[in-house]
């Protein structure tokens, strides 16, 4: 294949590019563990985003994996998963921010980096017309919240390693906006945010 975006996103940091309609994206836990945070936007039209609850009922599964079809807010594909080496994709813990970190760890932890200032800063840096009213519930790619027979959610160590990746077929033209973790407080990166590598092909 053709690569026409080859980058390393590093540890903590955010990322926006584009994926024309069946051009493949690729993204790689380059050391393993890490949690990708991903929205996808169509690209004509951003009031048409990525949905979780629209995945979900549509696959009929809670785990997002080689198969499923991420779709819209209309119900429509966006992009299909085509490679998995994985085996296991998060859409249900959404992204960390300072409340989440307030409430889930500590007062004082309310001012450290997280994902949704990731976000935010990535849509201040282009001029894509998206503001923080356009942040819907995410991806966490390689990051394992098992849901326990009772119903639970649980955030547990990671499933990924050094060297894997998730590839997807994109079925429109997309906006892809990235945070690459800055957690520094979840066991499920082992406390220590890691680079990844994006990769455009055609
Ligand atoms: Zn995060």
């Amino acid at each position: 294949m053709n690569v026409l975006t080859d980058e390393i996103v590093a540890a903590g940091e955010p990322w926006l590019g584009r994926v024309a309609q069946g051009q493949t994206f690729r993204i790689v836990d380059l050391e393993g563990n890490q949690a990708v945070d991903t929205l996808f936007y169509n690209a004509a039209d951003t009031s048409e985003r990525y949905s979780a609850t629209d995945t979900l009922i549509a696959q009929g599964a809670i785990y997002l994996t080689t198969g499923t079809v991420l779709r819209s807010n209309l119900g429509r594909p966006m992009l299909t998963i085509t490679e998995d080496t994985c085996g296991r994709h998060d859409t249900l813990g959404g992204a960390c921010s300072c409340e989440s970190n307030t409430v889930r760890y500590a007062i004082e932890k309310r001012y450290m980096h997280s994902c949704r200032d990731n976000f935010l800063a990535a849509l201040s840096r282009h001029d894509v017309g998206l503001t923080k009213r356009d942040l819907p519930s995410n991806i966490n790619f390689f990051m394992n919240v098992p849901v326990t027979p009772q119903g639970g959610l649980t955030f547990e160590d990671g499933i990924s390693a050094a060297g894997r990746y998730v590839q997807m077929r994109a079925e429109m033209d997309v906006l892809v906006l990235i945070s690459n973790c800055p957690q520094l407080n979840n066991p499920c990166n082992a406390y220590n945010p890691t680079p990844i590598r994006v990769q455009v092909c055609a």
